[in-house]
């Protein structure tokens, strides 16, 4: 890769995925800042760092969402360059105008193709006129409730009420029939507007039995190249645990159109940057239908870049830099096959209580096709205020029955003491056979969840 005119980048993050974009920048021979909060002081990323810089107190909204502390703190360092990573303002179209306004590079696309393609509503109006099928519903975001409510009934219940401004599986209602519509629908608003800044609600169908796959794209604002698609199907609360790349039983043909759609839409908005264009796949009709698009890294981007040998952070980093793609699409070869689980700290045998805490002992796995992306170390003490991801753990091998065996490997190399994770959730899953075939969906984990809260349990006991 060709050296990044960023000299030095501020990350307006913190977890596991400030520790993946210092390692990314000094890859590239970049200097790096670890913006923190006065919570995050003693964090993996801050001692990682060269600099670090404290923009405020622990709440998010004082310092990770204080684009003005970010914007002093990189002018206070000489940063040249913000990464946002993911959540906080990955996807917020002002930040990306402030930081493009103070003269610094935002790792990511512009906030006109953030406003465009992160408000879900007005993304779907982009999808449908570069000609990818979307989930039938609404014309934008809902104006008038009793034409939405007509619109619902005409496409059928269940419905989906969605936030344009949601995100993390937040902000979506399933309403049932016209009157849980007109309940729900003015709730969902409300509600959106006080945990998004923005009211907007859309409507669509909902698609029974789908699974969740999606395409990872990049862009250097004229050309876009695909890296395959990813499933993530295995969903609790909406939200992923469980991600592989490839879909293990997309036919060949189904995945050509589904990574050409994806490189269409993105080429039609100029992208530029790591994208990921989100779909629904119905197995029976061979159908799919956009969903969205996250104008950022994604969590588990680690799955691609292991089942196509490329820094997909460091791409991201180089391209805001100023630089062009450097391989086309023939010179993404894939090869073999890649899980990520995410670990929480959560106890999944108590509804997934967040259960922060102090790392005791910690025993990292590693060997042959084993990647751990974490934040932990002993004796660190996780601070209660933010998301509870902790890592992922990701696995490679030449098929997915060996990655499957290596995950079991890798998992049983793994020891954090001190609190409690969703390790045993995984030892869990892998003893059963429906995810071994592959015969899953959007809405398989969580039943499955409540009948095998008991081998769960048996799996958070042996670890001890
Ligand atoms: P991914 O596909 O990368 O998992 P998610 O949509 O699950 O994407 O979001 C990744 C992270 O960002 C999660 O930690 C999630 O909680 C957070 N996040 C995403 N969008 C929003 C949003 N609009 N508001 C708050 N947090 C968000
Ligand atoms: P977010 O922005 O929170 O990531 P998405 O629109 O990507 O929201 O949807 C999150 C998840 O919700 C999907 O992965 C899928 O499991 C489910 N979902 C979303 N839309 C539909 C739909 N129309 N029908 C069925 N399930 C859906
Ligand atoms: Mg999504």
């Amino acid at each position: 890769m060709d050296k990044s005119s960023i000299q030095k980048l501020l990350i307006a993050n913190r977890g596991e995925i400030a520790v993946r974009i210092i390692r990314a920048a000094r890859d590239l021979g970049i200097e790096t800042v670890q913006a923190h909060s006065e919570a995050d002081t003693e964090s993996r990323a801050v001692l990682m760092a060269d600099e670090a810089a404290v923009i405020g107190p622990p709440a998010a909204a004082k310092s990770y969402l204080n684009v003005e502390a970010i914007l002093k703190a990189a002018k206070d360092t000489g940063a040249d360059a913000i990464h946002p990573g993911y959540g906080f303002l990955a996807e917020n179209a002002a930040f990306a105008d402030a930081v493009a306004d103070a003269g610094l590079i935002f790792v990511g696309p512009s906030g006109d193709t953030i406003r465009l393609m992160g408000d879900k509503a007005a993304a779907r109006a982009e999808a449908k006129k570069a000609g990818v099928p979307t989930v039938p519903g609404s014309d934008g975001v809902i104006e008038d409730m009793e034409a939405a409510a007509a619109l619902a009934e005409e496409i059928g219940f269940p419905v989906m009420i969605k936030a344009a401004a949601g995100g993390g599986g937040r902000g979506i209602r399933i309403a049932h029939d016209a009157e849980e519509f007109r309940t729900l629908a003015p709730q969902a608003s409300s509600e959106a507007k006080a945990a998004f800044g923005d009211g907007g609600i859309y409507i669509e169908k909902v698609i029974e039995r789908a699974r969740h796959i999606e395409v990872q794209v990049l862009g250097d604002g004229e050309d876009v190249v695909h890296f395959y698609e990813r499933e993530c199907s295995l969903q609790r609360r909406r939200q992923k645990v469980w991600e592989e790349a490839p879909s293990a039983l997309l036919k060949e043909d189904v995945r050509r159109e589904l990574c050409s759609s994806a490189v269409a839409l993105a080429k039609a908005v100029h992208y530029k940057g790591a994208g990921t264009i989100e779909y629904l796949y119905d197995d029976e009709t061979g159908a799919f239908y956009f969903i969205e698009m996250n104008t950022r890294i994604q969590v588990e981007h680690p799955v691609t870049e292991m089942i196509c040998g490329v820094d997909l952070v460091g791409e991201m980093i180089a391209i805001a830099g100023g630089g062009k793609l450097r391989v086309s699409q023939d010179q993404i070869i894939r090869e073999g096959h890649a899980i990520e689980v995410r670990l929480n700290a959560e106890d999944p045998s108590n509804n997934f209580m967040p259960f922060p805490g102090v790392v005791g002992e910690l025993l990292t796995p590693d060997g042959p096709g084993v990647r751990f992306d974490h934040m932990l170390y002993p004796g660190y003490a996780i601070p209660p205020f933010y998301d509870s991801l902790l890592g992922k753990l990701i696995v490679w091998a030449e098929d997915r029955d060996k990655a499957l065996m290596r995950l079991k490997r890798a998992l049983g190399e793994l020891k954090i003491d001190g609190l409690p994770t969703t390790a045993p959730l995984f030892e869990a899953l892998l003893e059963s056979d429906e995810l071994r075939e592959c015969a899953v969906h959007t809405r398989w984990l969580e039943p499955w969840l409540d009948k095998n809260l008991d081998l769960i349990r048996q799996k958070g006991g042996s670890d001890e």
